[in-house]
């Protein structure tokens, strides 16, 4: 579990400083979770949070971060990465929800945010159902001081699973709101099943 190397000014009133931290992980993985766990402790050192999210995640609710077990903080969709930066100008935590739909421009963002003190925390998908690298997840997790990557279950075999199976055979990058169109699968399941898929002639490559 993660250990925050410190939450709150502290009583000597030191300056506080900024970093960043990624969580990432397939779906299903508890990423979300994760985010929100680390913010509510944050709220409890008094600290004032904000989170944002792609304005084009609308699953659910438009105002919340909603992970899948209902236990959701209040968030703002914003449709580009750089307004973050104007409508954080008060925050001690900035907390970034489906990072990976935003383009590179977030990690800048970010850099931004914790050089003028901000800690930022971003949770994303860092592979895409072909187990690429999303969007700006690799560079993020690059500048980030630290990373947490969690693991779901494979559906199929039970070991750890790092990868997200689209069962359907739709091929658009983003299918948002489409839960039951993707399974979480080990490595191996996960080759296996994209070979099927191939076989069949379900992808085109
Ligand atoms: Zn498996």
């Amino acid at each position: 579990m993660f250990i925050e190397p410190r939450v709150g000014t502290g009583p000597s009133g030191i300056a506080r400083r900024g970093w960043i931290e990624v969580v990432c992980g397939s779906m299903f993985s508890g990423k979300t979770e994760e985010l929100i766990r680390r913010l509510k402790r944050a709220e409890i050192a008094r600290q004032r949070v904000e989170i944002f999210k792609p304005a084009l995640d609308t699953r659910y609710h438009a105002e919340d971060v909603v992970s899948h077990n209902q236990n959701s903080i209040r968030s703002t969709p914003v449709p580009v990465a750089q307004e973050i930066l104007l409508l954080a100008t008060n925050c001690d935590v900035v907390g970034i929800d489906e990072a990976q739909f935003f383009d590179e421009s977030l990690v800048e963002v970010c850099v931004q945010l914790a050089n003028r003190g901000t800690r930022v925390i971003v949770a994303g998908l860092d592979m895409d159902f072909l187990g690429q690298p999303f969007g700006p997840m690799p560079a993020l997790m690059a500048v980030a001081e630290f990373v947490t990557k969690v693991h779901a279950i494979c559906v199929r075999c039970g070991e750890l699973a790092s990868y997200s199976f689209r069962v359907t055979a739709a091929e658009d990058k983003i299918l948002l709101g489409e839960t039951d169109a993707y399974e979480a699968r080990c490595r191996v399941c996960f080759q296996e099943g994209l070979k099927g898929k191939k076989e069949r002639g379900g992808m085109s490559e």
